[in-house]
């Protein structure tokens, strides 16, 4: 277990996975840029979601809603007035806090009713300085739409994907003829006026959630809500999540949000963080619906004809976020080991393995000509055009066979495939196994096939 998140960040950078945002004008904080193999990492987080939650399921359809929605929506669901954070500030050194976090690392359950906050006489952690009383910070980043300013009115980046799937909960249940209960699922993005981000893509201002709303009879609810978090626990176990860095955490009633009358965090078990939320199930009851009711006066109600009856469904929702799960399978796959590859420059002391589940590694296929003599490249490209179809592939001539190799363990390549003069004769190429190193020669008219079994 790594025991800070500093290795991974410059191992991201350097291999092409993660880059501060702006970088060359000194970075934006907080914001970070997926590079060619992190696009591809988080590109196939996201479809293994949809395949779980969408694809293979006949009770979940999917859904892409606006960024941008009508004022109002953050009136109905409460985000106006209850979507903030408690801040304070140092007025020595002017540094700004959270004070629920000041009184988390002293081990003292975070209550703002009035006079709470003074009675625990806190300091400024940096400089001792004395602090401000907590104000109420709204996280929402508010922008104006229309062109001509004093007509514009101001609207807000959407701080969760799920508002766009409940104000558009009629519309899927009557254009997919679906009865509850039913799930809606969404990836997009989501912005939070964060104020203390940090710790890498765990907490960032800008940032992508998949998320999928289970509308439901009430009676129906604790079954659901049992349902869905062991299917997302599974899901992170089964795309090779140790299982010993990943458990529940029940929320206790005064952390509850708003609308949630239940709340249980999937945790991951990040370097120098510990125990941290890596995604949530939560019971918001028909909050939701009710509240988009009233505020656009359109009847939400769902009406069960074989039971005769009327209600608001109620919502079990599960939440992931794209980066932090990219972000803990970066970190859980991440190994460092002696010393295994082949020739003499190709050796180190310590190689990094990225032992990543063979759908989410990047590149799938590594070609390697043994040579650049030009039968060997031509066979070589003969072969990736063909397996490209398919798969993502990287064809790499450069250095020895063993750094080759290195490069490719590095980056979770699942599979290298080398080209060499007998190939020009047998007509076969030998594969390399990412995990156990073990070497076969394979026909190269049977290479879709065996990809095909061995990549499914
Ligand atoms: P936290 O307590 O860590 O702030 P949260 O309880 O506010 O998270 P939710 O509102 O439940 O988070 O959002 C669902 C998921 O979205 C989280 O489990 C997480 O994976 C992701 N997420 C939330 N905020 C951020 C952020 N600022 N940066 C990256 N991912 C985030």
């Amino acid at each position: 277990m790594l025991d800070s998140l500093e290795t991974i960040v410059s191992f991201a950078k350097r291999r092409g996975f993660i880059f501060q945002s702006s970088e060359i004008y000194g970075g934006l904080s907080s914001c970070y840029d997926y590079g060619p193999l992190g696009v591809e990492l988080k590109n196939n987080v996201k479809k293994m979601w949809w395949k779980a939650m969408v694809q293979n399921r006949n009770d979940v359809v999917g859904l892409d809603a606006s960024i941008l929605m009508a004022p109002k929506v953050w009136e109905a669901s409460g985000h106006l007035e209850g979507f903030t954070d408690p801040l304070v500030d140092c007025k020595q050194c002017k540094k700004r806090w959270r004070a629920d976090h000041l009184l988390e690392a002293k081990g003292i359950k975070p209550t703002f009713q009035p006079g709470d906050w003074g009675k625990h006489n806190m300091k400024c952690p940096d400089c001792g300085g004395d602090l401000t009383e907590v104000r109420k910070f709204n996280l929402m980043f508010k922008t104006q739409m229309g062109a001509v300013e004093d007509e514009a009115i101001d609207i807000y980046l959407r701080p969760e994907t799920c508002q766009g799937i409940y104000t558009n909960f009629l519309n899927v249940q009557q254009s997919m003829r679906k009865k509850v209960p039913f799930g809606i699922a969404q990836i997009g993005k989501a912005f939070r006026n964060e104020i203390t981000p940090g710790h890498f893509t765990f907490r960032t201002r800008e940032f992508e959630q998949m998320e999928q709303q289970y509308f439901c009879h009430p009676d129906e609810k604790k079954k659901i809500f049992d349902m869905w978090q062991e299917v997302r626990m599974q899901w992170y176990r089964d795309l090779g999540i140790k299982k010993e860095n990943l458990q529940f955490r029940e929320h206790e009633k005064t952390e509850l949000a708003h609308y949630a009358s239940r709340a249980l965090d999937i945790e991951y078990n990040y370097p120098a963080m510990g125990f941290k939320e890596l995604a949530g199930v939560h019971d918001r009851g028909n909050w939701d619906l009710t509240r988009h009711s009233e505020f656009s006066g359109e009847d939400l109600s769902y009406f069960d004809n074989q039971k005769n009856e009327k209600f608001i469904p109620h919502i079990i929702e599960t939440s992931d976020g794209a980066d932090r799960a990219t972000l803990a399978f970066l970190i859980d796959a991440y190994d460092e080991v002696e010393t295994r590859s082949g020739d003499e420059d190709g050796k180190h002391e310590k190689e990094v393995v990225l032992r990543l589940h063979k759908s989410l590694a990047p590149i799938k296929i590594a070609i390697l000509p043994l040579s650049k003599k030009e039968p060997l490249q031509k066979l070589s490209e003969e072969i990736q055009t063909k397996l490209r179809q398919d798969w993502m592939t990287m064809y790499d001539e450069t250095g020895s066979i063993g750094k080759r190799y290195r490069r490719q363990d590095e980056i979770g390549t699942p599979y290298c495939l080398t080209v060499d003069f007998d190939s020009l004769e047998d007509k076969k190429v030998t594969v390399r196994d990412r995990d156990t190193m073990v070497q076969e020669r394979v026909g190269i008219e049977e290479l879709e096939k065996y990809f095909g079994d061995k990549l499914r």
